[in-house]
């Protein structure tokens, strides 16, 4: 009987063994475990960088700008201006006093100026843009401020389907090429020992961000200058927002 005993018992024990192992949580095995819940979504980061700040109207009868303001602050921009509101108002290129309002950066006694520079503390920029008008140019171009950034050359690439830009474009003695003007280093540190400042110098100087002045030339009608203005900032937006 003894040995019959053994027999059985080992037979269990062996049958137990081929037996499923119990499920090792208390959940019935036929029913799903509870799903753990998802981690929480990062919030999206925004599509485009918001640090860039675009000044209008410094010159008076360059007004394009100016009058898309409003619809570049729709869209996401930091818009100023009119930076010269009296040549605005009276279509003329320089402040009341006769002074250019771009050539004065560097003065103290420039309340225009002044109210640009204190913009420009409150909403320090990554990237400006200066939107001009040239009544003598034949097609746009862009003036770089930044000596070390590829960014107006991207820019112009990006748009020379939709543009004609200058080919040898100028700013005074300092030549560009291919719509693009970008003073050297050694050029910008020259700028600064004559205290002439345009804005977007100033900008640069001060804030060590990139700038443009932005030049369309002053004959196309309006609604060109305007569009141009604004494909050029919505396209440095989104090439800038890429690096
Ligand atoms: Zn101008």
């Amino acid at each position: 009987m003894l040995a019959r005993s053994v027999v059985v018992t080992l037979l269990l024990l062996l049958a137990g063994c081929s037996q499923p192992q119990p499920v090792a949580n208390n959940q019935p095995a036929n029913v799903a475990p509870e799903p753990k819940p998802e981690p929480k979504p990062e919030p999206p980061k925004p599509k485009y960088r918001t640090d860039i700040v675009i000044t209008t109207g410094v010159h008076g009868n360059e007004p394009s700008g100016y009058l898309i303001k409003d619809k570049l602050a729709d869209l996401g921009f930091i818009v100023f201006g009119p930076c010269n509101p009296w040549g605005i108002e009276h279509g003329k290129r320089h402040l009341q006093d006769g002074r250019d309002l771009n050539r004065s950066f560097a003065l103290d006694d420039c309340p225009e100026a002044e109210a640009v520079r204190e913009f420009l503390r409150n909403n320090k920029p990554g990237l400006l843009l200066d939107l001009h008008e040239d009544p003598d140019g034949t097609a746009p171009y862009l003036i770089q401020n930044g000596p070390e950034d590829d960014l107006g050359r991207r820019i112009v690439d990006a748009l020379k389907d939709e543009y004609d830009f200058d080919k040898e474009p100028q700013w005074g003695p300092i030549k560009g090429e291919d719509g693009l003007i970008k003073p050297t280093r050694g050029m910008l540190g020259f700028q600064k020992l004559s205290k002439v400042y345009s804005l977007g110098y100033y900008a640069w100087l001060t804030y060590g961000c990139t700038s443009f002045t932005v030049e369309c030339p002053g004959t196309w009608p309006e609604e060109q200058r305007k569009a141009y203005h604004l494909r050029v900032c919505e396209t440095a937006r989104k090439l800038f927002s890429e690096n």
